[in-house]
This record gives C-alpha cells, structure tokens and sequence, in this order.
C-alpha cells in the first residue's frame, strides 16, 4: 500500500518522503541516514517509513470483480 499522506500522531507531511527515502536507500545510505537526511527525527514519523511494507503487487493477485 502506499504510505499515509501525514503522520497519524503528529501530523507531519509524509507522503513525499518516500520515494526520496527509498532512493537513499538505494544510494546504499543507512536507514538512520537517509531518516537525518529527510529531516525526520519524531520517532512516530520514522516508524511510518521503517515498518511501511508495500503490498500492491501482493494486492493485484485479487480482484473482486473478475469472474
Ligand atoms: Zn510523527
């Protein structure tokens, strides 16, 4: 799924940390760099980025209306 657009417990923009988060780690930064680079230091908002798992591939497998 895709990340919350705002923090559930602050309320911090979220939505466009993303793809920029997962390009650092890419670019093989550490998750606690990339996290410093964004600027994120509320751990309520890393938590969103660190346990965010992305399930629409996994999703896709299932469609309701196909019969
Ligand atoms: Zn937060």
């Amino acid at each position: 799924m895709i990340i919350p657009v705002s923090c559930f417990t602050c309320g911090k923009i979220m939505g466009n940390n993303q793809e920029a988060y997962l390009g650092l780690l890419q670019m093989e930064h550490t998750e606690v760099d990339a996290l410093d680079t964004l600027g994120l230091k509320h751990y309520c908002c890393c938590q969103m980025l660190l346990a965010h798992m992305d399930l629409t591939e996994k999703l896709l497998n299932y469609v309701p209306l196909e019969k």
